[in-house]
């Protein structure tokens, strides 16, 4: 793989946790400890400078791959094979329908969430009865666009953190995008609880899983709607704005 394709394959925050460093989403950016004066630095993990990291102490740039150079003691050939086999995200659709089924179940921290019993039966989300890798989360039923069951994606009760299996790379589907009318309007939210809240009340809503930008996926999924409103839970909404501006042509608004 080359250079710029590596840096996008890299998964940021699983490699620097491969390097043994500890990271803290902060905004666009992940903060970790610099490698060269361990003072907090700063490296960003999507759009086109994932991967780019700068700290502020040293004034000094630096990228994952030159990192693991350094704390490896490896050539960069091998830092970025390395990094790629550890922690690329797979960029294949899932084709195959999901033959695993858990029997999902309301609860109390569904209701605490606002979130309607009958809506969450409908598209199949709850808490999952008895042991499984969601124990502990509220778990979404994923579709693909033709509606094709494809994974569970959750979102740990206790931290909000999300969990999922290693097959669903989040950025490549949207929740409940293949039951949205392509024809009307929609809301895109970056919460899936309020976009399970949005579609109780019998709006079109579908969501990104929660990431702060859009994939260039999710943009070519967002492309046949003809007016679009954002509600975009982040404070740093220039990429997302200009980004949405460059790559659609509906009408859309942020909220
Ligand atoms: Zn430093």
């Amino acid at each position: 793989m080359k250079y710029p394709e590596a840096m996008q394959a890299i998964a940021t925050e699983k490699a620097l946790s491969f390097l043994g460093l500890t990271a803290r989403k902060n905004g666009s950016y992940l903060n970790f400890p610099c490698i060269d004066c361990g003072n907090e630095s700063a490296i960003r993990y999507y759009g086109e400078r994932k991967n780019v990291a700068y700290c502020s102490t040293c004034k000094a740039g630096t990228n994952i791959i030159a990192m693991a150079v350094k704390l490896k003691g490896i050539d960069f050939q091998e830092a970025k094979k390395l990094l790629v086999e550890k922690t690329a995200t797979t960029e294949e659709t899932i084709q195959e329908k999901l033959s695993l089924k858990y029997e999902l179940e309301f609860t109390i921290d569904m209701e605490k969430e606002g979130l309607s019993k009958e809506l969450c039966d409908t598209v199949g989300v709850g808490r999952p009865k008895g042991k499984t890798m969601l124990s502990g989360c509220i778990a979404f039923t994923i579709h693909n666009e033709t509606g094709l069951k494809v994974a569970y994606y959750g979102i740990r009760i206790s931290d909000r953190r999300p969990k999922f299996h290693q097959s669903f790379n989040p950025e490549l589907y949207l929740f409940a995008y293949h039951v949205a009318d392509k024809n009307e309007e929609v809301l895109v939210t970056t919460d899936m609880f309020s976009c399970l809240r949005h579609l109780a009340q019998g709006e079109q809503a579908i969501c990104n899983f929660g990431l702060p930008y859009l994939s260039s996926r999710q943009m070519e999924l967002l492309s046949p709607f003809p007016y679009i409103t954002f509600e975009w839970l982040f404070t740093d909404k220039k990429d997302i704005m200009l980004n949405v501006a460059q790559n659609l042509k509906a009408y859309h608004r942020f909220v």
